[in-house]
């Protein structure tokens, strides 16, 4: 290289500036990559090592997406277009590298310029950290949306929490899960920019004040504690670049990093006690999915990065405004869940406290400003908190909740003439277990729309947990189900099928992604057929190869891959999928005579920490692989697999690779679910009951092509009012007996029969998750299947028309879907 190969060039584009877009072809690329290592990393081509190809690769990824971000930013001013701040606690993003080089369209100059240098750019891919700040589907979410908010051009901006250990890495030891820190920020994160300026005090604690002004009452909060919030930017771009929005991620910092005084008098722990307190907010992300973390340090969490990011928008507001009466008119902010529905209270006394605001007109913003969704009915995972934590901690906004409380009760006594049961149920605060402030009516009485995830699960919210709300505000709650992005999940999750599709169809489903009905034209075609089953089974090969790598067991990718991955919750029922892999080892065993499907049955998910149950769930399933796989008269008709720390990166392997996805939830329990329609999508049916998305999947895909068993969720309901027990259930099915009777013997326990001793004693007497009551309908589908199995075919056009048939399960639709009818932004908005 000489010298002026590697200068820095000088003609950098100014912000807006496209007419010298950068050359994308790979010399460009593989000149600016050496540049990078050259001169950011310090490094030859020779001595650089892997992670320093991923860094520099990264930059210069990173150059594209920021000339296209300045332009998207000043473009969003420019129009005064409407901004949609999403809130949520949490964001699984996953690998940035392969997302943003596929949609920039630069896969194969950045593959072709590593190789010059005999770098494999799947290989370096391989090396980013996986970004965990989500436990599951909510985060999942949260990241798909964001993805398609900048891909349909929606000016959206992400608020979060920068947590320095995300989701626990998961091993299995023994069978038994470990959980381990994760440290994906320990060698940096080049997709960020920590942004000095936009920083903002959080208050803890202290007292409120009040002084007569002009004729009227202010309230002044003087927190006793004070953090700072400071925000980390991470471009998030859309399809072709066109678009790039920001996810802006708190992180907390100590105002006196360490006390001097206490240092020098000898106190060298005490001197750093008050900086340790502060960075705690965000050190770690609670790995509680689907039930209620609980501890003080979490409600700090939730309030530190509501109030950062509202402080955030108001100062972007007036900055740009200099007025906030027309807030709700330029900016839209979702509540993901509950967990940021503190804001509620914040907003308001923002707005009141500190802006002057009279407070009904603030009540009138506030409400017109906020959106909610809700993602659990389980009662469990319904957030509450003590009134006395909540007081010490938020006395100011505790005093705003009473006062919004005082209001809605108000409407609902003398508008609507509630009883006193209906007004305890509406109620902000719930008086029967202790005094408790209820964050979802917070966030529904302070949003103008509340939303559901899926058909049935709105639904459901209307009559069970909202039901008294509903009933006040007829209106407010809608549906918008879940969806996923095609760009990661389908595009670059499964190139092997993606280039089917341009060979198939055209390449016109990569810009609309309702171009994949097309190929229902073709599912009937049995030349088409075995392209798909080729892909398929090159994919399995792929899942195949990981597991032999890791597990050191050899996967037959002939056999059905028949796949459960998702959190370990009872409710998901991974254990009465483990009970019909034990019945059918049994037959297997009994019956060696028939032709059985072989079959692959593959788990993988993290247990939270302290769910007991779940983690014996995992137990179990490694327990049973270990006899099943061990096991010579079952001549590799069936095999089981755990595989370890299930997160985004190994979903995409898996996703693509599987023939059969387990959705088998306890009907009316799974708010949407999106791991079911990232399977479909890759051409895995559907055996799984009638809950969450999967409704809207069998009225999209056609009851021929999803397998559909098992109680509806009215039944669920009815059954377990009427007190439903398992054991008249088992007596009456030998397989699920003679299933519960081995684990109970500790077959698969090596002897120790107390093991599963909780888990089987669940099911005989309570039985709530309706395993016994499920079984035989389940045992009957998964048969159902294997017959479908032996005809290649059949199964393979099935295959075929799901991935035909998820048009509409991409989150494109449900961004479309919330900014029309919720948002009131994005390009149809101006
Ligand atoms: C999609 C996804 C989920 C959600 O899966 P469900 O089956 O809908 O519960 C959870 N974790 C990861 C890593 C995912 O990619």
């Amino acid at each position: 290289m000489t010298p002026s190969s590697l200068a820095v060039r000088q003609d950098r584009l100014e912000p807006g500036d496209k007419s010298q877009p950068r050359l994308n072809d790979a010399d460009t690329i593989a000149k600016e990559i050496v540049e990078k290592l050259t001169y950011s990393i310090g490094k030859t081509t020779g001595a650089a090592r892997l992670h320093d190809w991923l860094e520099a690769t990264t930059l210069v990824v990173r150059d594209r997406i920021i000339d296209n971000w300045f332009n998207s930013t000043i473009e969003t001013r420019r129009s005064q277009a409407k901004r949609v701040c999403y809130l949520s606690m949490e964001f699984l993003i996953g690998r940035l590298l392969r997302d943003a080089i596929s949609n920039l369209g630069l896969t194969d100059p950045i593959r072709e310029a590593l190789a010059r240098y005999d770098v494999e750019l799947d290989l370096v891919e391989l090396l980013e950290p996986d970004a965990a700040l989500g436990n599951g589907g909510l985060g999942r979410l949260a990241a798909c949306f964001m993805e398609s908010m900048a891909s349909t051009g929606v000016p959206g901006y992400g608020y979060g929490i920068r947590y320095v250990h995300g989701f626990f890495r998961q091993e299995i030891v023994d069978s038994a899960q470990v959980e381990l820190p994760e440290t994906w920020l320990k060698h940096g994160n080049p997709w960020e920019f920590e942004r000095r300026e936009s920083s903002y005090e959080i208050g803890f604690g202290g007292k409120v004040t009040s002084i007569e002004e002009n004729g009227r009452t202010r309230f002044v909060w003087r927190p006793a504690e004070r953090v700072l919030a400071v925000a980390y930017d991470t471009p998030a771009v859309g399809w072709r670049g066109n678009h790039v929005n920001t996810l802006r991620l708190w992180s907390a910092q100590s105002l006196d990093p360490i006390l001097l005084d206490a240092f020098n008098a000898g106190d060298h722990i005490g001197a750093l006690l008050e900086s340790n307190k502060a960075e705690a907010i965000t050190r770690v992300l609670y790995p509680a999915d689907s039930h209620q973390a609980g501890q003080e340090l979490r409600l700090r969490q939730e309030f530190f990065f509501s109030s950062a990011s509202l402080q955030d928008i108001i100062r972007h507001h007036l900055a740009q405004y200099d007025d906030l009466t027309n807030l709700a008119d330029k900016v839209a902010i979702q509540l993901n869940d509950t967990h940021p529905a503190v804001s509620v209270a914040e907003l308001m006394r923002l707005l009141v406290d500190v802006h002057g605001m009279e407070w009904d007109a603030a009540w009138t913003i506030t409400r017109a400003t906020f959106s909610y969704t809700n993602h659990t009915l389980l009662p469990e995972a319904l957030e509450t908190w003590p009134i006395h934590l909540f007081e010490r901690l938020l006395p100011r906004q505790m005093q705003i909740i009473y006062q919004i409380n005082a209001g809605v009760l108000r409407e609902a006594t003398q508008g609507q003439g509630f009883d006193d049961r209906t007004i305890s149920a509406i109620s902000l605060i719930d008086e029967g277990n202790g005094r408790r402030v209820r964050m979802g009516q917070l966030a529904f009485v302070g949003s103008h729309a509340v939303n559901g995830v899926s058909a049935l699960h709105t639904e459901l919210m209307k009559q069970t947990v909202f039901h008294d709300l509903h009933r006040l505000y007829p209106s407010r709650i809608e549906n918008k189900t879940n969806g996923v992005t095609p760009r990661r999940w389908l595009h670059q999750a499964n190139p092997g099928l993606s280039k089917l599709l341009d060979e198939t169809i055209g390449p016109g489903f990569r810009d609309n992604i309702e171009e994949i009905a097309k190929l229902d034209a073709h599912a009937d075609d049995a030349a088409f057929q075995e392209r798909f089953a080729a892909v398929k089974r090159e994919n399995k090969e792929r899942l195949a190869t990981l597991v032999q790598e890791r597990l050191a067991i050899t996967l037959d990718p002939g056999a059905m891959f028949d796949i459960q991955v998702k959190r370990i919750h009872e409710y998901k029922r991974q254990l009465l999928n483990i009970l019909e892999t034990v019945a059918l080892y049994e037959q297997i065993r009994s019956l060696p005579h028939l032709d059985w499907t072989p079959r692959v049955k593959i788990f993988a998910g993290k247990a939270a920490p302290s769910y007991v149950q779940a983690k014996e769930i995992i137990h179990l399933a490694g327990d049973v692989a270990r006899v099943v796989n061990s096991d010579p008269t079952v001549r590799g008709l069936l095999k089981v697999v755990f595989i370890p720390n299930y997160n985004v990166s190994l979903a995409e392997i898996i996703m693509p690779a599987a023939d059969l996805s387990e959705q088998i939830s306890t009907a009316g329990l799974e708010a949407s679910g999106t791991g079911n329609m990232k399977f479909a999508l890759n051409g895995a049916l559907t055996i799984g009951t009638l809950d969450g998305a999967n409704v809207e999947m069998l009225e999209h895909i056609g009851e021929d092509n999803i397998f559909i068993f098992g109680l509806k969720a009215d039944e669920v309901a009815r059954m377990r009012a009427e007190g439903h027990g398992g054991q008249a259930v088992i007596n009456s099915q030998p397989l699920l007996r003679s299933a519960i009777d081995s684990i109970s013997a500790g077959v698969f326990s090596q002897g120790d029969p107390g093991r599963y001793a909780n888990l089987m004693n669940s099911i005989r007497d309570r039985d709530w998750w309706m395993i016994a009551a499920d079984f035989r309908a389940y045992w009957d589908k998964q048969r159902q299947l294997d017959v479908l199995w032996k005809d290649r075919g059949a199964w393979n056009r099935v295959a075929a028309r799901n991935t035909a048939r998820m048009s509409w399960f991409s989150s494109d639709r449900s961004i479309r879907e919330y900014a029309r009818d919720i948002w009131k932004a994005g390009p149809g908005a101006r």
